[in-house]
């Protein structure tokens, strides 16, 4: 049997897609699909075009897929759609490529004594059911789990919760979303009262300053970091402010790059408003008509042990009092913790302070990866507060998101533990709505959250969960201090079962793998980050015996008694579900299109009002709940109608360098790779591009380690080390004492060493800060 590292050295020189100018500009053809140039012509005519939104990354991108022969075959940006407007990444090109790898899961595996035997599918599923039955009958209903992801498609979500919280009756429903966007949920909660931005990506055609919080948008975004750079060449004074931690390459294309060190983010942007308040450029009657002024709790720990538990408070604080809390953030004090200058500071204040200017800020996971993520999110949104500039184009605070559902399914259908689709669990409200449309007893439905993930992988290691349904993500390489989590997962009576496309570490660890059919093999759904609603169709058929995760689901929830929950046939049950599960947001602060519309359309904007999209909420120009109740702004999710302004402090991280340890760990992706890499290393284009993980230094740091480019060195936390080649000069640049990893390549596990402390609202890890020492290996 082909192993996973013989794959991908075969990979390096196999065909890959070309951008085949001479047969259509602007379209990625599959080379290993093409015909002889005397059948070009024939070839493009045979081509059957369809729509659908790129899987790779929470830009959404709207693409055209070429069909031919039942084969996907070429790719192009969809020019009517307003998220891409024609363009693509290099990931959105090759996407395809993703279908065809040569280890796809085409039939079932069943591990009898220690080995993965290929089954029947329908034979697996029949033993998912029964060892499901099995655990619930003897542990309870809380000990069995579905951890799902933001590339579910919403039917794949919102299948999974109606089966666990409506039927099963537990809330142990999570999705690798908690890893990267959790933090925004509850920044957006605490601030606004409701989810997801108030903006859309038409903010960029009007800011004249983006402000870049820790989001190398160039690699991570790279769509839309193209047209903000479109948008600065039509408009020459437009600037781009890149607040990082390392140097990218979006620093370089940035038109100024100011280095911080790691969690300093929370001072600085208290000390931007000290400097707002102190030069007067708050927007004092926007603040007096919309604003509330409130403080939180203060130190709040970092989650480190087991059951840790924490419930924030607010209380109302005065706009004085707010001033007050501020003098600990003047630009000097904050200048010596951050490493950024006063004038830099200054710079930064005076941007968002300017009235002539329209700022819209951008974030992403190094905001969001964070002990105090939460936090992050509304200070962001303390400075757009103060200053006005908020709902309106180009004046946007805009928590961008990484993955192609994470809004869409996880935040809208609610897979996380705390919540339902119409609110939370613990809302009597919410879970009376979910009894209607399900058909089932109220009292089916738990009001209290049971584990958010990090928690949900220790109760699995302490055997409080013994049956764990894994869909769409990639575990046993994204979570952090991963060590502890894989042998709790290998634990005797832990009954794991695996749905994906390609054999990855969290597969090596499955009791089932069920093969999954992928993308455009099956139809759906995806949400992306500007509350945007995509439909795809079915466009090829999955291999051998693979089937969409939705239906896999319905196949278990019928052998476990609910067929009468899941009554829908496979050629209409993703119309079906649509239509039942709109039912949930059927108001106009959330109402979303009809099939049909979006069958139609490159993408719906939720919420859908009177047949429009609501382009920038809460503003009573766009939104027609904000203007039944004022004439410029009303920000509706808190009932008095007030965005609330919350006063959070600087406060440490939960691990820093010592002499020990003396080096600054943050980890991340890259431009080729989506996430843990399963799907792209199978491209061979992508990964000829970037085959393996590396570790990034500062030349000077590497230089006093007698380091060269290239040499092996060895990454050591408290929690694991890995050896990776070193890269001097490579595509980022650490500041000194501080080193990146991507965490794309299985065979170099840096979550091995990163640290599962979390912010102690959202329980989103940080991934950005841990201690580690470098050693040099000897060659
Ligand atoms: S920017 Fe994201 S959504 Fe757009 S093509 Fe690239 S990976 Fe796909």
């Amino acid at each position: 049997m082909i192993t996973r590292r013989d794959l991908l050295k075969r990979m390096a020189g196999a065909a890959a897609m070309t951008a085949a100018a001479a047969l259509a500009p602007n379209v990625a053809f599959a080379r290993s699909f093409l015909p002889e140039p005397q059948e070009a012509q024939t070839f493009q005519d045979d081509i059957v075009w369809d729509k659908a939104p790129c899987r790779f990354c929470g830009v959404g991108c709207g693409l055209l897929i070429g069909v031919r022969n039942g084969r996907a075959v070429a790719v192009k940006g969809d020019p009517d759609s307003p998220v891409n407007k024609g363009l693509a990444c290099v990931k959105g090109y090759h996407s395809i490529l993703a279908l065809y790898g040569e280890d796809r899961f085409k039939t079932a595996y069943v591990r009898r004594n220690g080995q993965l035997e290929p089954v029947p599918v329908q034979e697996a599923l029949d033993l998912v059911a029964q060892k499901m039955q099995e655990t619930i009958d003897s542990h309870g209903k809380d000990a069995v789990a579905i951890y799902g992801s933001g590339q579910w498609t919403i039917p794949d979500g919102y299948v999974a919760i109606k089966l666990f919280k409506g039927l099963i009756g537990t809330n142990n429903v999570e999705a690798n979303a908690r890893l990267c966007m959790a933090s925004a949920v509850t920044g957006f909660l605490t601030t606004f009262g409701l989810d997801e931005p108030m903006g859309n990506y038409a903010d960029i055609d009007h800011a004249d300053v983006f402000v870049l919080w820790g989001n190398n948008m160039a690699e991570m975004h790279p769509v839309l970091f193209s047209r903000m750079l479109e948008q600065r060449r039509l408009r020459p004074h437009v600037q781009i402010i890149d607040l990082a931690t390392r140097t990218t390459r979006t620093s370089v294309a940035a038109d100024r790059s100011i280095l911080m060190a790691p969690q300093s983010d929370l001072a600085i942007a208290n000390a931007i408003c000290y400097e707002i308040v102190r030069n007067g450029w708050v927007a004092e009657e926007f603040v007096r008509q919309h604003v509330a002024f409130k403080q939180g709790k203060t130190h709040i720990g970092y989650g480190l042990e087991d059951h840790f538990a924490f419930n924030d408070e607010m209380t109302d604080i005065t706009y004085d009092q707010f001033v007050a809390y501020l003098q600990d953030y003047t630009p000097e004090k904050v200048s010596a913790l951050s490493g950024v200058s006063v004038e830099d500071i200054q710079f930064l204040a005076a941007l968002y302070g300017d009235p002539n200017k329209r700022v819209t800020s951008f974030w992403c996971m190094g905001v969001n990866q964070h002990v105090r993520g939460t936090w992050m999110n509304n200070l962001i949104y303390n400075i757009h507060l103060l200053t006005g500039k908020i709902a309106e184009p180009g004046n946007s605070p805009f928590s961008l998101t990484g993955q192609p559902s994470a809004c869409g399914t996880v935040r809208e259908v609610g897979t996380l533990t705390q919540a339902l689709p119409g609110g939370p669990v613990t809302s009597e409200a919410a879970r009376q709505q979910a009894a209607e449309i399900w058909g089932v007893p109220v009292e089916n439905i738990p009001d209290k959250p049971t584990y958010h993930t990090v928690e949900m992988f220790r109760a699995l290691d302490r055997g409080d969960i013994r049956f764990i349904w894994i869909q769409v993500t990639n575990p046993m390489v994204s979570l952090p201090k991963l060590n502890r989590y894989r042998e709790g997962a290998l634990k005797e009576d832990r009954f794991v079962v695996v749905s994906d496309v390609y054999p990855t570490p969290t597969t090596d660890v499955a009791d089932v793998i069920l093969p999954s059919a992928m993308w455009i093999e099956r139809e759906g759904f995806f949400g992306n980050s500007e509350r945007r609603t995509q439909h795809w169709n079915k466009m090829v058929e999955p291999p051998g015996e693979a089937m969409s995760d939705t239906w896999q689901l319905i196949q278990v929830a019928r052998r476990l008694g609910y067929e009468q929950w899941f009554p829908w046939s496979e050629e209409e049950h993703i119309q079906a579900i649509w239509e039942e599960y709109r039912r949930f947001h059927a108001n106009p602060k959330h109402n979303m299109a009809p099939y049909e519309e979006l069958k139609r359309r490159p993408g719906v904007m939720w919420p859908f009002v009177d047949g429009k999209e609501t382009l920038w909420r809460y503003n009573a120009r766009y939104d027609p709940v904000a203007a039944e109740h004022a004439d410029d702004f009303y920000f509706y999710g808190k009932p008095d109608g007030k965005a609330w302004l919350i006063f959070r402090p600087y406060e440490p991280p939960a691990e820093v360098p010592d002499q020990e340890y003396p080096f600054w760990l943050s980890t991340g992706r890259v431009l080729e790779h989506w996430h843990t890499g399963s799907m792209t290393r199978r491209v061979p284009v992508l990964h000829r591009a970037m085959p393996h993980a590396y570790v990034e230094l500062h030349p000077d740091d590497a230089r006093e380690l007698g380091i060269r480019d290239g040499d092996l060195v060895r990454v050591i936390s408290r929690r694991g080390a890995v050896t990776l080649p070193a890269r001097l000069n490579f595509r980022g640049i650490p500041a000194r004492r501080q080193v990146f990893v991507p965490f794309f390549d299985e065979a170099m596990l840096i979550n091995e060493a990163t640290i599962d402390a979390f912010c102690p609202i959202s329980k989103e890890p940080d991934y950005k800060k841990c201690a580690v020492r470098i050693e040099r290996v000897a060659p």
